[in-house]
């Protein structure tokens, strides 16, 4: 694309309001000489420009290293709006609402694994449903369904599925406020209803890794990773179904109302609804209910996670004794306060493929976790590494709370099926030492870690711009996917 890029410093990029008429704000894309490129392969900087058109968009539309396309907004993509005057957008959220990162510990190290990587393998596939469309380890009732999606890891907490702890180390702790059942659709209760405690296809995943490398043993050992060679458990899964259909009939609804708002946008997927109108209103309803369901659904697999270690180890993994690090979402809005020019604003920020990074001292954050910082978990990819880093001052200044998601996908998932076969893959996963369970060959091959940026480059990224610190490194031992 022939996007006027200016370059700010070696981690920062412009794209000037000049380059498009409508742009309310300038947009800013984090990346260095080598992602930009990889970046300026795909459509994601036009859509970077095409957010900055948003009516009540401040500050700048945001592109983090990892961004790439998606629907209306790139996903790695941050965009805030006036909260008196603005718009809220589901594409800017995504179809997946609140797809997140959970991250558990365990007192296991590396060698503890070895020999046992096949039976503990088997027993979280077996423990975590997944696939496309599959059922989840609860069916729920109707009533048990709304009460869900009102309270989200908290219920789950009360009916046996982890400990009070854990809700502390889950960002809003677990529970979105303002959840609003009536404003979700039959057709999203349905889908989603018996869905709950499973992983789903695809990008979605539980891997089993160890600490790889320190970078700041500090930060480590306050969230309870600081050991090299020291077992952890990620999860990383959304909403499900559910999430999926309330974006869909949103979508809809804000698409048959632009012309009565008098919006003409630059494309039609950016899709907006004043935040203060009825249907505005009802979508933020209806996102925290699926946001809230999407914790539950982390805190039941989580409690399988635990279980599953618990059989294969028995008293040298507890379920007790797996407590949790930290829960983060990266596909959602949130209202926020932040200081624009000089004053105290109210605005709801966008978030989708984008981490919340609050810096030290913040006061969301649990008594434990306030002098290093929130937990920032990057998954990379299955092949080679992830990363945990810890917010920053930076992000509060200049990107609304916020950093990356992820490595990224550079490739297309068409592109990266056509590059490699799933069995090929499977093959170089095990020669590598990585024991890997998964529901369908054909998908693992979109999962590539070839389809995917070098996480390591990416966090540098934001690491550097001094939006995160880096405080972990991750390697796989065991990949189990949709
Ligand atoms: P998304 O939410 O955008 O689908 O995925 C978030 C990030 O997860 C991707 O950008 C990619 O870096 C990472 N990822 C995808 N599959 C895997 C996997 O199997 N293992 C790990 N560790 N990371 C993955
Ligand atoms: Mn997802
Ligand atoms: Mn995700």
């Amino acid at each position: 694309a022939n996007i006027p890029l200016e370059r700010i410093d070696p981690n920062r990029w412009q794209i000037p309001k000049r380059y498009n008429d409508a742009m309310n704000v300038p947009g800013i894309v984090y990346a260095d000489d080598e992602l930009i490129q990889q970046i300026l392969s795909d459509n994601a900087l036009t859509q970077v420009a095409n957010v900055a058109t948003l009516p009540g968009i401040v500050g700048y539309s945001l592109g983090m290293p990892d961004i790439h396309w998606g629907y209306g907004f790139p996903v790695g993509g941050v965009a805030a709006t006036d909260a008196e005057h603005g718009v809220v957008s589901p594409g800017g959220i995504g179809f997946d609402i609140n797809c997140g990162v959970r991250l558990l510990a365990t007192d296991l190290v590396r060698d503890q694994i070895k020999g046992k990587a096949d039976r503990l393998a088997d027993a979280l596939f077996n423990t975590l449903p997944s696939g496309v469309g599959g059922y989840g380890m609860r069916r729920l009732t109707e009533r048990e369904m709304r009460e869900v999606m009102k309270r989200g890891s908290a219920w789950a907490v009360e009916e046996g599925y982890g400990v009070e702890e854990d809700l502390e180390v889950t960002e809003e702790n677990g529970c979105l406020k303002g959840a609003r059942p009536e404003a979700v659709s039959h057709k999203a209760l349905e889908r989603g209803i018996g869905q709950l405690g499973s992983l789903g296809s695809g990008n979605h995943f539980a891997e089993v890794q160890y600490v790889d490398h320190i970078y700041d043993q500090e930060a480590a050992e306050a969230l309870g990773i600081g050991q090299l060679g020291q077992v952890v458990t990620t999860i990383h899964c959304g909403s499900r179904g559910f999430g999926h259909q309330i974006a869909e009939d949103y979508i809809k609804i804000a698409e048959a109302k632009q012309k009565a708002y008098g919006y003409h946008l630059a494309d039609r997927q950016l899709a907006c609804m004043p935040i203060h109108s009825q249907e505005g209103q009802d979508y933020l309803g209806a996102m925290a209910c699926a946001a809230n369901f999407a914790w539950a659904n982390r805190q039941l697999l989580m409690h399988g996670v635990r279980e599953a270690f618990s059989s294969v180890f028995g008293r040298k993994a507890r379920a007790k004794d797996l407590p949790m690090v930290y829960d983060v979402c990266h596909n959602i809005a949130k209202m926020e306060e932040y200081e624009i020019d000089g004053e105290k604003k109210r605005v709801c920020v966008h978030r989708k493929g984008a981490t919340r990074a609050f810096p030290p001292g913040h006061p969301t954050m649990p008594e434990k976790y306030r002098a290093v910082g929130q937990p920032v978990l990057i998954p990379g990819d299955m092949g080679r590494y992830s990363f945990v880093l810890v917010g920053a001052q930076g992000s509060m200044e200049e990107s609304f709370g916020s950093c990356c998601h992820g490595a990224g996908r550079r490739q297309s998932r068409t592109a990266a099926k056509k590059s490699i076969t799933g069995k090929d893959l499977l093959s170089q996963l095990e020669a590598k030492g990585i024991t890997v369970r998964v529901h369908s060959k054909n998908l693992l091959a979109e999962e590539a870690p070839t389809a995917y940026k070098d996480a390591q480059q990416v966090v540098n990224v934001v690491h550097n711009a001094g939006l995160a610190k880096l405080v972990v490194r991750l390697k796989p031992i065991i990949v189990v996917k949709g």
